[in-house]
């Protein structure tokens, strides 16, 4: 098992292996970057198969909370961390408090909140050891369930890619499939409705399609065939890895803009989408509306709820310029993406280094 030599690694500052054999936990934090500021991501709990694949996720997630963190302009590092079990059997309020406590032993440097198997309650639990928790329903500056900052987000650049792709200045009419409407999912197919577009949805739930189709008039498709659909944008609401080898000769959407984390299943399929002409909203960027809405709490900020969502809001700014400068320069969107966010890592690298500097001369 190794953490220096594995592929995932990109020179992370800090990866703690945690143990509390009372309360069964078993965890590792990844610590990315702390260049613009504390780290802050999420907390998984997952039944991994092994413990090198909890390694890779804490890895690469750590690094795309980086990447997320920059691009939004948080003044916030990446960091991750990931409980290893099964969180519908294993996770107790003790195992949540001991997970707090290795927290607190950072003194701030990684500052966790919800991710997937997490809730508000686990993250009071947390609280009760910690003060460096987020998405808190409780607190001075308690910014709750993230998902509707994320979807609005998610609105926001569907909107950028449709001006950009389609030369169109408004979503009526547009036909969008969303695969998974869940929390991001249906919050998101709501705003569409209400901006006039035409949706078409699947969920591995049936329940979540009733409703979709009940409430918001959506037109149900199957699982299967949800990512296939001749629609103008397909919003990826569920799983990752979504555009891989099998799907990308099928697809017909002309827009990818949805808030499912690692979309493409490698990175070379960002090119290939851009040679089918498939303008692609690169995920960290586009989802990073519920981040947004929990920087304000790291940062001890009270925003009020409407407040919030305009600036979620500079998620269509940022698309815009990376959708130009893809152009610019024949490269694929995630690429810009990820230029920019390192440029910006480094930056702060260097800012901090010389300030080090300075302080020790
Ligand atoms: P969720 O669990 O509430 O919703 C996901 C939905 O997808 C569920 O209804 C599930 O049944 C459905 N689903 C699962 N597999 C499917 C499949 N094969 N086909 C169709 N539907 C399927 O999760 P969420 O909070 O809405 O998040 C959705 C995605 O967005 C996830 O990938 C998540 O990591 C990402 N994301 C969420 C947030 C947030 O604020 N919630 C922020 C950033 C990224």
């Amino acid at each position: 098992m190794s953490v220096f030599s594995s592929d995932s690694f990109d020179n992370h500052e800090q990866v703690m292996f945690c143990s509390d054999p009372a309360s069964g936990l078993k965890a590792i934090i990844a610590i990315h970057s702390t260049a613009l500021g504390p780290s802050v991501g999420g907390v998984r709990m997952w039944n991994y198969e092994s413990e090198e694949e909890a390694i890779r996720d804490v890895l690469r997630l750590s690094r795309g909370m980086s990447y997320k963190n920059a691009l939004a302009n948080l003044n916030l590092g990446g960091g991750k961390a990931v409980i290893i079990g099964d969180s519908s059997k294993d996770k107790t309020p003790e195992l949540m408090r001991a997970y707090g406590r290795f927290i607190d032993s950072l003194g701030g440097r990684y500052i966790t909140a919800e991710d997937m198997g997490m809730t508000t309650a686990d993250m009071a639990q947390v609280a009760s050891q910690t003060k460096f928790v987020a998405g808190l329903e409780e607190g001075a500056a308690a910014s709750g369930d993230p998902s509707p900052f994320t979807s609005h987000g998610v609105l926001i650049g569907i909107d950028a890619a449709v001006r950009h792709q389609m030369g169109r200045d408004n979503l009526n009419g547009i036909r969008v499939a969303i695969q998974g409407v869940g929390h991001v999912g249906y919050a998101l197919a709501q705003e569409l409705v209400h901006r006039g577009a035409e949706i078409i949805v699947a969920d591995v739930v049936k329940d979540n399609v009733a409703r979709a189709v009940a409430e918001l008039g959506a037109t149900a498709v199957s699982t299967a065939e949800i990512l296939f659909q001749d629609v103008d944008v397909l919003a990826p609401c569920a799983m990752g890895a979504i555009v891989n080898d099998q799907t990308l000769p099928l697809l017909k959407c002309r827009i990818i803009a949805g808030s499912a984390n690692n979309q493409l299943a490698r990175t070379d399929h960002g090119q290939a989408l851009r040679a089918r002409g498939i303008l692609y909203a690169p995920d960290y960027v586009i989802n990073a509306g519920g981040m947004i809405s929990v920087a304000n709490e790291v940062h001890g900020v009270l925003v009020p709820h409407d407040e919030a969502m305009k600036m979620v809001e500079k998620i269509g700014h940022v698309l815009r310029r990376i959708f130009a400068d893809a152009d610019a320069q024949g490269l694929p969107t995630e690429a810009i993406a990820d230029q920019t966010a390192e440029a910006l890592i480094a930056a702060g690298k260097a800012e901090k280094s010389g300030r080090a500097q300075s302080a020790a001369a």
